[in-house]
């Protein structure tokens, strides 16, 4: 009788045991195709490198290569392509874009107390990554326009996903979708996380130790640690959830010790400080309101809000001397010397400033002749030395505009109206003796409005001589 109910009681445990183990998160609903989220990734990938200092470091990029593939294979994870970087930034923290990009600040790698902890950190991160978190989380907020862009193959057009995807506010702004989660998502992440790392050799309760860490710090307004916390939001009993499912991974040995992280951090140790730049905290500082696009410099501090751009489409005739083209007929020619014009409307004049239009100049040439991409260049360094915010987005495309040789280059630069970036599309024409220079000027978060008509524009020059 006795051994009995010994035997039911631990049948009982056994089963409440059972009961408690959690299933494995799966990814959520979502429009965006894997590969859409890889191709996202990649783009963004892009604006972060631009934005964060990437360690040049092989042996350290080596290094949590090593240990995020080591998670990845023996953690099973799904396949992505998958690849590890090391950003030079002293806030505690790493992040993963869509499809596998993932940066790691070097203030996580000095904070680390051992290989197993940085590994729960990389761990917990590719498991946004497996479960599709940024993707979920945009679908499920933006399903509406999201559909019309992702069918119409904005990606297949070779224009990338991020334009369209910037104007529903899916950038790494702050409170991006992408990058900050929610606290389910972020109890998925510890699971899935914590048994990745013990299939691959980590010991889990690492990741909870280093959670604990974290946490006592946050009381004494670390600021170093505010930014892991704001993105990760913790569900409340993060590390007592990961010690309940300690019974269900698969159990060592783990040696905490192993690794290479004491080489890691004596690399990290040794790099000269950096510049504090304005973006220093990550990329979720760049961008401020979530309908504009991701920026690489500051957005207006102006006043003026930027108007809602309408166009017919339909285009009027501008004619003086040789030059010839079509302009939108809402907009009227103000009045310019001969040396430089403006083209826009009441809407696109702000102060001095123009927020929208088209502007022409008269360039001449340097040494009687004009020689196209050094002059193009020098121009550009003129503009982007008067304006610190200018940002070259593109290089220099070969293009023919009324049988003269051209280029067409794309920067952005901050927008006269309030909080907005502006993307100017500059059309540089060798002729001769002079250079004409076409500015198309749009708010960057209104451009697929106006490009349509900045292409027919530019492809309406022609010259009578
Ligand atoms: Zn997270």
């Amino acid at each position: 009788m006795r051994k009995r109910s010994l035997a039911l009681l631990l049948m009982c445990a056994v089963l409440a045991l059972a009961a408690s183990q959690k299933k494995l998160p799966k990814p959520g609903w979502n429009l965006f195709s894997k590969q859409q989220d890889i191709d996202l990734g990649r783009e963004y990938a892009k604006q972060v490198e631009k934005q964060m200092y990437v360690v040049p470091n092989k042996e350290l990029t080596d290094y949590v290569n090593r240990v995020g593939m080591r998670l990845v294979r023996q953690g099973q994870l799904e396949d992505y392509p998958y690849y590890f970087k090391v950003v030079q930034e002293d806030s505690i923290n790493a992040f993963a874009l869509p499809g596998g990009p993932m940066y790691i600040h070097t203030g996580l790698i000095k904070a680390a107390e051992n290989e197993a902890q940085l590994a729960g950190v990389l761990a917990h991160e590719l498991s946004h990554v497996v479960l599709r978190h940024g993707t979920h989380q945009a679908t499920k907020s933006q399903f509406l326009q999201l559909g019309a862009i992702l069918m119409s193959g904005a990606a297949g057009r070779g224009g990338g996903l991020t334009g369209p995807l910037a104007q529903l506010g899916i950038g790494l702004g702050a409170n991006s979708y992408l990058l900050s989660f929610s606290r389910g998502m972020e109890s998925e992440a510890d699971l899935l996380g914590s048994y990745t790392m013990a299939k691959a050799g980590y010991n889990p309760i690492e990741l909870a130790r280093f959670f604990e860490k974290l946490e006592a710090q946050k009381g004494g307004q670390n600021s170093l640690v505010a930014r892991f916390l704001s993105d990760h939001p913790t569900p409340g009993n993060r590390i007592q959830a990961i010690e309940d499912q300690l019974p269900y991974m698969p159990r060592g040995p783990f040696d905490a010790q192993a690794g290479d992280l004491k080489q890691a951090q004596a690399i990290v140790a040794k790099l000269a400080p950096r510049q504090k730049s304005a973006h220093s905290d990550g990329p979720d500082q760049v961008g401020s309101a979530p309908s504009t696009p991701p920026q690489t410099s500051p957005a207006s501090q102006s006043a003026v809000e930027m108007p809602v751009i309408n166009l017919s489409g339909r285009l009027k005739t501008y004619q003086s001397g040789e030059v010839t083209f079509s302009y939108p007929e809402e907009w009227q020619v103000g009045t310019g010397s001969d040396q430089s014009l403006t083209i826009t409307d009441s809407g696109g004049k702000v102060g001095d400033a123009i927020g929208y239009g088209i502007l022409l100049y008269r360039v001449p040439a340097q040494n009687g002749r004009i020689q196209l991409a050094r002059e193009t260049a020098s121009y550009l360094k003129g503009l982007a030395s008067s304006n610190p915010n200018v940002r070259t987005e593109s290089d220099p495309v070969e293009l023919t505009a009324g049988g003269s040789p051209s280029l067409i280059t794309r920067l952005t630069s901050a927008s006269p109206y309030r909080q907005q970036r502006e993307t100017d599309i500059v059309l540089t024409i060798d002729r001769g003796t002079e250079m004409l220079v076409f500015i198309f000027v749009s708010p960057s978060a209104q451009l697929q409005v106006l490009e349509q008509s900045f292409k027919k524009i530019s492809q309406s020059v022609r010259f009578s001589s």
